[in-house]
């Protein structure tokens, strides 16, 4: 690299420029908006994915989450439902009008992912230092969720970023999941000082994990209020429709009505900090038809 180029020139924000939008089939990220996306940590069964499903349009989500591939600790813990739990996903969320977002961790599965008709490819805290994945999630026209890597600095993080963006994808969002520290009283720290901070230093929109930050689904509420307050641009949660039978996460999955109450909450909470919560599907806003990303910067 020439000595007088900045290390993440792609991602930094200019002084005068805005924060880019990116859009998913027509739903934006960044923006006015702050969007929710919800759904299971894992893809279990078809059942379980059209409850979840169910609950998160009702609630008015715009975006569904659930894992296919699930990154564990212990290589005996259950791995995911592979590429059968993709097509559930894509199945149950696709009634509902759904986007959805999905974990990639093996760059040999892109092409699976993309055919499969996955809308957002989700990067995991473990991956977020893979950088053979990341140049390849570079090189295709599908939105990104670069989740931060657990013991990342913001600079790291900015540097995966743009890995992304050197190889022409612009459509990154950034995920603050909750990072290690000495405490562990919790399953990790939100660094939601993180969010103020990146706002001002990418113009990458920057949304917020609570359900992995804290770990236990009481404290998802508290969490998501505190990273919209501090201007995150959308959240990730994990919801399941009987939390106690969770395949993964079970202790952190909100269950459908709290899922509701949080959206109502939230709602709130955007208002008060002059956002809007997107409820679109609720108020009947119609969904762009087919693959249609774009990356634009904000009026
Ligand atoms: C997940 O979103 O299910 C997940 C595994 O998240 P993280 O990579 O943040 O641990
Ligand atoms: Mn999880």
């Amino acid at each position: 690299m020439v000595n007088n180029v900045k290390p993440h020139q792609l991602v930094a924000r200019e002084p005068d420029r805005t924060g880019s939008v990116v859009y998913v089939r027509g739903i934006p990220v960044g923006g006015d908006t702050v969007q929710m996306i919800a759904g299971p940590c894992s893809v279990e069964t078809a059942p379980q994915m059209e409850a979840a499903a169910a609950a998160v349009a009702a609630a008015g989500a715009r975006m569904m989450r659930g894992g296919a591939f699930k990154p564990r600790s212990s290589p005996y813990a259950f791995q995911g439902t592979g590429v059968e739990g993709l097509h559930l996903l894509t199945e149950a969320a696709a009634k509902h009008a759904l986007p959805v977002v999905t974990e990639l961790m093996d760059v040999r599965l892109l092409d699976t992912f993309l055919a499969a008709g996955v809308d957002v490819i989700q990067i995991g805290t473990r991956s977020m230092q893979n950088f053979d994945l990341l140049k390849e999630v570079g090189r295709v026209d599908v939105p990104v969720i670069l989740k931060r890597g657990m013991s990342a600095t913001i600079s790291e993080w900015l540097m995966a970023a743009e890995y992304i963006a050197a190889g022409g994808n612009q459509q990154i969002i950034l995920c603050e999941r909750g990072i290690r520290t000495f405490e562990t009283a919790y399953r990790n720290v939100l660094d939601v000082t993180a969010v103020p901070f990146l706002k001002r230093e990418t113009h990458l929109p920057v949304i917020v994990d609570p359900s992995h930050a804290g770990g236990k689904a009481w404290m998802v509420r508290a969490l998501a209020s505190a990273a919209v307050a501090a201007g995150a641009d959308g959240l990730l949660v994990e919801v399941h429709p009987v939390p106690a039978e969770a395949w993964c996460d079970a202790d952190q999955a909100l269950a459908p009505a709290e899922f509701a109450a949080l959206m109502d909450q939230l709602d709130a909470v955007a208002r008060a900090v002059g956002r809007t919560l997107d409820r679109g599907r609720r108020t009947g806003a119609p969904l762009r038809e087919g693959r249609d990303h774009a990356v634009a910067a904000m009026a």
